[in-house]
């Protein structure tokens, strides 16, 4: 087959490989023409793949199939061209699908706004705890392709989408899978609120056996209900409060199953207590309860729940602690990209002196600002689009000391975290979730947080 993979990169390069490999005659394209392009298109060409750098339009002459990466917008004039060709276009998650052997693993799929690189993990603990080979894949790393053409026997696979795999996977059918929340993100690849939301509904498409929905958020309900699932398929709820039947949820800080069991009319099943959980954030024992109820639909016991829950360790970077210095906690949630993920983290503290700023992709921070005012101690506003925050921060927060950097350079962080140490009392915690992406004054959001961590510890450098 002659196939034509758009972009290269961390899922473009493993693509064209395995589709060489496969015997297809392949051809990469890619708009941009540098220096990492060129080893990686001289790493492809060795392997006999024809790569066109510099040009990302034109759909190559005799093209059967267009494989697609993650950045590529829908709308982009190669697509276009394909379309009119009658040629289908795959993302790399339909491509992995496809390519599955006839014994493949199932994949229970996490998809959302927000927490998926987090529960996918948990979800992966679990079904280790339970003794079953598994991995955490998809958007998180190692490409699905290498995945399902390793010579590795999994049971069952953890997969993160995003929703621009989801876009292009139309055949993939996960056994069960989740959107976790849904807000505002990634608009202008969508188009729009309501196309985004369709992608990560597709996740719910030929389900067999559970579409677990967030019931504290009715548009990922409205989407199990819109989906064409497997006859049999059941809707199961979480929620942070007490659950109904075919729900999992808390109670007395007891996280507890009311979907999996005999009787859900009258019983529930302990799972584990919150505390097995860390952090014991309200969104995190969210992330939790919707990685146990897929766990349970793929028939895992209560006690492996709870033996997954606490081998479970957060990456970097989501709400980890730094230190406590003069009895104020330093936490470093710089994952928080927006304001959503930063609306979670700023409800999971008492009384928080806020380190914000940076990158705002068009959001608005009205909302965010209101809901968590009574919460604040005070202030630090950093990068680029900080003005968007103080003025939110005027309307609805007028009495909080604000401490405004008018900064946008790397070596802004350790001014940053003085200031918030002199604004934080004992008790209080300082916590960098800056609501905004970070390329304004880092790398990425990675470097952001080591940059927090750096001067955090520097607070008790001796010379201080
Ligand atoms: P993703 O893979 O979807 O980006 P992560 O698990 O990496 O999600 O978490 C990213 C950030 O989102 C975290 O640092 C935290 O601030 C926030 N977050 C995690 N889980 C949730 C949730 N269930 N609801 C809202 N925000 C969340």
């Amino acid at each position: 087959m002659r196939i034509t993979v758009a972009g290269l990169g961390v899922s473009g390069v493993p693509a064209a490989r395995a589709l060489a490999g496969l015997g297809a005659t392949v051809t990469v394209v890619n708009g941009s023409d540098g220096e990492r392009q060129r080893a990686e298109a001289a790493e492809l060409e060795a392997l006999g793949v024809t790569v066109r750098l510099g040009d990302g339009d034109a759909l190559p002459e005799g093209t059967e199939l267009v494989v697609t990466t993650p950045g590529w917008k829908p709308t982009s004039p190669l697509f276009r061209a394909a379309e009119q060709a009658g040629v289908p276009v795959w993302g790399d998650v339909e491509l992995a699908w496809r390519l599955r052997r006839p014994d493949a693993p199932p994949w229970l799929a996490v998809t959302g706004t927000n927490g998926k690189t987090t529960t996918v993990r948990m979800l992966a603990a679990i079904l280790e705890a339970e003794g079953l080979r598994t991995a955490a894949v998809g958007n998180i790393g190692v490409p699905l392709v290498d995945v399902v053409l390793s010579d590795e026997p999994y049971d069952v696979l953890a997969v993160e989408l995003s929703s621009y795999q989801l876009h292009w996977a139309p055949s993939v059918r996960p056994h069960s899978a989740t959107v976790l929340n849904l807000a505002p993100d990634h608009l202008d690849w969508h188009g729009s609120m309501a196309a985004y939301a369709a992608d990560k509904g597709r996740v719910y498409e030929g389900n067999t056996v559970a579409c677990v929905y967030n019931a504290a958020d009715s548009a990922t309900e409205d989407l199990v209900r819109r989906a064409d699932v497997e006859e049999g398929c059941r809707a199961i709820g979480f929620t942070l409060g007490t659950p109904g039947p075919s729900q999992l949820g808390v109670v007395e800080g007891i996280l507890v199953d009311r979907a999996f069991v005999a009787n859900r009319q009258q019983q529930a099943q302990e799972l584990a207590e919150v505390t097995d959980i860390t952090p014991a954030a309200p969104h995190n024992i969210a992330n939790a309860l919707a990685a146990a109820a897929l766990a349970r639909a793929f028939g895992v016991r209560p006690t492996a729940v709870r033996d997954g829950l606490r081998a479970f360790h957060p990456d970097a970077h989501r709400i980890q602690h730094i230190a406590d210095i003069g009895g104020v906690a330093y936490i470093d949630d710089s994952k928080a990209t927006n304001t959503h993920a930063a609306e979670a983290s700023l409800a999971a503290y008492e009384h928080i002196v806020w380190i914000a700023g940076g990158l705002a992709k068009g959001a608005t921070f009205d909302e965010l600002v209101q809901k968590s005012a009574a919460r604040l101690r005070g202030v630090v506003l950093i990068g680029a689009d900080r003005a968007l925050i103080r003025e939110a921060l005027a309307r609805h927060a007028p009495d909080v000391p604000v401490a405004d950097l008018d900064r946008t350079d790397t070596g802004a962080m350790p001014e940053a975290v003085r200031e918030a140490a002199r604004l934080a009392e004992p008790g209080d915690t300082v916590l960098l979730a800056p609501a905004c992406a970070s390329m304004d004054m880092f790398v990425n959001y990675t470097k952001r947080g080591d940059a927090f961590a750096d001067a955090v510890r520097e607070l008790t450098a001796p010379d201080h």
